[in-house]
């Protein structure tokens, strides 16, 4: 039993406990403080990670405070190690610290002795004078004997270091206690001037913040991950982890001087295309000096402490849950897709992470990462799948004469393109679409199309008759302007007799012979008043409201594309074209008018949802507080009939 076991100092070295005792017994070798502390004459301790430390503690005096893990976390140098090493690893060199078999834990740790093996010389003069004085003796400080550590933390001052005598040295195996070491009277110390002062600083710092932390929870894999997440934060590697060698090789070298790396022993083999700083973020099983991770940390301009605290997790895309961008889905702009329906994969075009995240009405969108800002949660990349949902809605629109193809788009959340695309894929009829109308055909029969049975032939001559007379009335139109007029016919005769109304066809050539002689002048009026009465007669249809623009205006009119290209000819049109059409905001405001009726005439009281929903005001809500307004004011109304 050791009854005079010295109480280790604050931050002291194991190694300086042991030397300290060795002092009290007034032992001369090693093998005495061996056999007292170990049992065993013949034992070697290890400076950095001592070994045995089981046996030592059953060998003091019963109700000491002494356990493995605090002596390990408070005097050996493993705290040091620890975040840098293989979480493998770390479990199984605290185990052989506590054991007592030969000492295989330098091995494990991975480190060859050579420049990084320690032995404790260097000290603090304040520190000395400061122990002297608490504790009437000095000892080793655990931090000031880090290879690469040349201040102490606590006053910034340059380390000394003893000199071993030649008889020490030769004397391997004795404890050398700092007090018998240092100089009762120190000489007279002169701050060392270091061009590499604050790098040195900055490692010194952080040393001890190692040793005081002891951080068992990360480890080397996580650490890896980090440093390639700041590499391509800064350029230097891609996102999936590939460095640029050459470009990280050059800012480093400007970053620090060869010189200084030299004296920590970390230059870098510039012919070797693997040097320590090209492996460090990429082998997890290879163990590094700290030192080596503190410069790459510094370098990527972290703290240690603001390092280990990063999140290795990069979240390209920000925290789930992600927008349904689906405006046809209940949970529109919500946040209602989990990380579970996101995939994570990498555009190989542009070497960026991208997402694909799926609702569950079936509208699928990637998103090519990483998101700058916020808002970018509400944009996709690229819409994968529209889903049935959106697919029956596009089916439902396509199908209402009333409305256009902006509108459809606009309903739907894509350009017109976009429609045409999806119409065409799920198998809606040509050109059906193309050129809807808001205004009344002239006075036709309804009727259904069904191209298998063969026409009535006396339908067929009246449609023919009337195809006829309407190309000869409007002698400028062209095909588009008849089948905005006569709609139903056109739709009639492309179904049942495609080659009759392809025959029949206004000509092309009269219509553009016809705009450029047009004396423009002249029609400027009637143009206007035309313009002026249709905006009205769109206003006053009773039915689903059609946006007022100059479009659906002009298209109605002769010459619809001579107009507007000559519109800088036609003042009068131009002015009451500006006077007629509506903004968008304007037009919705008139569907939500709209739509209070149809739910008055329904007897109906909708919540604000269905009325959202029915209307297809989604966006046009979110974008104008007038819509609000109008929302809320409609169901007033309607509450209150
Ligand atoms: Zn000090
Ligand atoms: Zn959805």
């Amino acid at each position: 039993m050791i009854c005079n076991f010295p109480t280790p100092h604050p931050g002291e070295i194991l190694y300086s406990v042991y030397a300290r005792y060795s002092d009290r017994m007034q032992y001369r070798s090693a093998p005495a403080v061996m056999q007292d502390l170990y049992g065993d004459k013949g034992k070697t301790v290890n400076v950095s990670f001592p070994n045995g430390l089981g046996r030592l503690i059953n060998n003091l005096p019963p109700k000491h405070n002494y356990t493995v893990g605090g002596l390990i976390d408070n005097h050996t140098m493993l705290p040091f190690y620890e975040p840098f090493l293989p979480a493998s690893r770390i479990a199984l060199l605290r185990n052989l610290m506590e054991a007592n078999q030969v000492n295989s834990a330098p091995s494990v740790v991975g480190l060859r002795t050579g420049p990084f093996s320690i032995e404790c010389t260097r000290f603090c003069p304040r520190c000395v004078e400061e122990d002297r004085k608490q504790f009437s003796e000095c000892y080793w400080h655990r931090v000031h004997q880090i290879p690469g550590i040349k201040f102490c933390p606590s006053h910034k001052m340059y380390l000394q270091a003893c000199n071993i005598s030649a008889e020490e040295s030769r004397n391997g195996h004795r404890y050398l206690s700092a007090e018998r070491m240092i100089d009762k009277n120190l000489p007279v110390f002169s701050e060392e001037t270091n061009m590499y002062k604050d790098d040195l600083w900055k490692l010194t710092l952080d040393a001890f913040w190692l040793l005081k932390n002891h951080t068992t929870t990360t480890h080397l894999a996580t650490i890896q991950k980090k440093y390639l997440i700041l590499l391509n934060d800064r350029g230097l590697a891609t996102y999936r982890g590939n460095i640029y060698t050459s470009k990280l090789m050059q800012a480093f070298q400007q970053y620090y001087d060869s010189t200084f790396l030299k004296s920590l022993h970390c230059e870098l083999n510039e012919s070797a295309r693997d040097n320590w700083l090209l492996r460090l973020p990429r082998n997890s099983q290879v163990v590094y000096h700290p030192i080596r991770h503190l410069l790459l940390i510094h370098f990527l301009g972290h703290t240690v402490e603001t390092f280990l605290n990063l999140s290795s997790e990069q979240k390209y895309f920000g925290g789930g849950p992600w927008p349904c961008l689906n405006p046809i889905c209940d949970h529109f702009r919500e946040r209602c897709i989990q990380e579970s329906d996101v995939i994570y994969t990498s555009s190989s075009k542009h070497d960026k992470p991208k997402a694909i995240f799926a609702c569950n009405c079936g509208f699928t969108y990637s998103r090519i990462g990483p998101d700058p800002l916020e808002e970018t949660l509400f944009q996709a990349s690229r819409i994968q799948q529209f889903g049935p949902i959106w697919e029956s809605r596009l089916r439902e629109l396509w199908e209402d004469p009333t409305i256009t193809l902006s509108q459809i788009a606009q309903s739907l959340g894509v350009n017109r393109l976009t429609v045409k695309r999806q119409a065409k894929k799920i198998g809606l009829q040509f050109p059906g679409h193309l050129h809807k109308t808001a205004l009344p055909q002239a006075p036709q029969n309804n009727f259904d199309i069904c191209p298998e049975q063969t026409p009535d032939l006396a339908l067929l001559e009246r449609y023919r008759t009337m195809w006829l007379s309407t190309r000869e009335k409007y002698p400028e139109d062209l095909v588009g302007h008849l089948n905005c007029k006569i709609h139903t016919t056109y739709k009639w005769l492309y179904a049942h007799d495609r080659e009759w109304l392809r025959s029949h066809y206004p000509t092309h050539k009269s219509s553009r012979n016809a705009s450029r002689n047009r004396n423009w002048e002249q029609a400027d009026e009637q143009i206007a008043t035309e313009v002026r009465s249709y905006a009205l007669h769109i206003k006053n249809s009773s039915g689903k409201p059609t946006w007022i623009t100059s479009t659906s205006l002009l298209k109605n009119i002769s010459q619809f594309s001579s107009i507007r290209a000559n519109i800088h000819k036609l003042p009068l049109t131009a002015q009451a074209l500006a006077e007629v059409t509506e903004t968008h905001e304007a037009f919705v405001i008139r569907r939500i008018h709209w739509l209070v009726e149809c739910y008055h005439l329904e007897q109906v009281v909708p919540t604000r949802r269905q009325f959202i929903m029915r209307g297809h005001f989604y966006l046009a809500h979110e974008r104008w507080t007038s819509v609000q307004i109008a929302i809320t004011d409609a169901l007033s109304q309607l509450s209150a009939n």
